[in-house]
């Protein structure tokens, strides 16, 4: 096996080290208290090729493969959970099925959001159906040259500034869900108010509602009932993505409690050198390493085309679990200070919980993990 990275994925680490270091890190603290959306930072990422990054080259991206892309990822989620969630739905779940059903208006959206300009949002959830998605009520009645799309959706991810929406959807009431392509100005479209919430701030959410919106026929995004197969297209790589965000907040909760170890004193000496917190440092330092390796693992069998749907849930329950356990020993380490606003601990544990919970709650992944298992 080989562990080395070569040199085009050292590229991409370095290029959104650097891109985090000198622009990103010193915005991250007011974009979270804000809760704006970081606009002028989501186009410069546009600008990096970012958005591009899983898409071939025929197709305006630059066809990386999915370690490189976490390497992006880890190095933006150590910068702001709320830029890397952001830029992330767009690259991937807002603009995939454009990319890969539409027809040359809706390729358009896709050329455009590639761009960075527009922005996408992913319509599933509901508030009746969140891990059960099949018992979602968003209903598209087929007219003969539209649909009549009706139904509420929940916690959509950029909508306040979408300019168009990739929709999960029932068809005439049937079980079997499609997939539709929804721009924001269609008339019934409504983005309700934002959701207040604990972390990732900057990331922006709001309920969807659509009240008989007529969906012209070219914005079915494959076939009517075939949604359930496309979603199962990117699962894998939705999961691995988010245990990159998780390794990315872990990095930089465990790179400041290690500073901050090194510079504060107690007892007249750095408190890095008490034994309690040096165990603390190698417990974190131990689930930070094989979480990430793990994640580099599960990414390797996907670039190859090997089996990974046990181990991309694998990679994510592991890597989002040790997240918030490092965010927290990190957060212990700086004590008082890690209950400051002034200080990024508090950032960090409150931005880790996504990671517990976008791409499959942890009760979920075990469950599914266990059937794996053949349990
Ligand atoms: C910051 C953020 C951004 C999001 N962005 C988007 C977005 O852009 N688009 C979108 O569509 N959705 C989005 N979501 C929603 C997210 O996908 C759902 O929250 C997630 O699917 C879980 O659904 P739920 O919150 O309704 O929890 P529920 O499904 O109601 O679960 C509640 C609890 O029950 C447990 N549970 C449920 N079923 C089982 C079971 N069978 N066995 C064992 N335990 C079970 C869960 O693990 C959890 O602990 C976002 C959520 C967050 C927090």
């Amino acid at each position: 096996m080989d562990f080395e990275l070569n040199d085009i994925q050292k590229s991409v680490q370095q290029t959104f080290k650097d891109f985090v270091d000198n622009r990103v890190m010193q915005q991250a603290a007011a974009i979270d208290e804000n809760a704006e959306f970081p606009m002028q930072l989501f186009k410069e990422v546009g600008e990096l090729g970012f958005f591009g990054m899983r898409y071939p080259e025929e197709a305006g991206g630059t066809n990386m493969d999915i370690l490189s892309y976490c390497l992006a990822v880890i190095e933006l989620s150590r910068g702001s959970m709320s830029l890397a969630a952001a830029v992330t739905m767009q690259s991937l779940m807002a603009t995939y099925f454009l990319y890969r059903f539409g027809d040359e208006e809706v390729r358009g959206h896709f050329d455009a959001a590639m761009r960075g300009e527009e922005i996408g949002g992913i319509c599933m959830t509901e508030p009746n159906a969140g891990s059960d998605l099949f018992a979602i009520q968003t209903n598209a009645l087929v007219k003969e040259d539209h649909f009549l799309l009706s139904g509420q959706k929940t916690w959509v991810t950029s909508a306040p500034v979408a300019n168009f929406f990739t929709v999960l959807a029932k068809t005439d009431n049937h079980d079997k869900l499609s997939i539709f392509f929804v721009p924001t100005t269609l008339e019934g479209v409504v983005v309700g108010k934002k959701i207040d919430k604990l972390g990732a701030c900057g990331s922006v959410t709001s309920e969807v509602s659509f009240d008989n919106v007529k969906v012209p026929k070219n914005y079915l995004l494959g076939e009517i009932g075939g949604g359930t197969k496309c979603l199962m297209e990117i699962l894998a790589e939705i999961r691995i993505m988010t245990a990159a965000l998780s390794i990315g907040v872990a990095t930089a909760a465990f790179e400041a409690a290690l500073q901050y170890a090194k510079e504060r004193e107690q007892f007249g000496k750095p408190i890095g050198k008490f034994q309690a917190i040096k165990m603390k440092f190698a417990d974190m330092e131990v689930q930070l390493q094989t979480a990430k390796h793990y994640v580099f693992y599960a990414a390797y069998l996907s670039d190859n085309d090997l089996p990974r749907h046990k181990e991309s849930m694998t990679a994510k329950l592991y890597a989002s679990e040790c997240a918030n356990n490092i965010c927290d020993q990190a957060s212990r380490v700086l004590a008082s200070y890690g209950y400051a606003n002034e200080y990024p601990l508090q950032r960090y544990l409150r931005d880790a919980r996504f990671t517990l919970i976008g791409g499959g709650t942890s009760e979920i992944l075990k469950t599914n993990i266990g059937r794996e298992l053949g349990l």
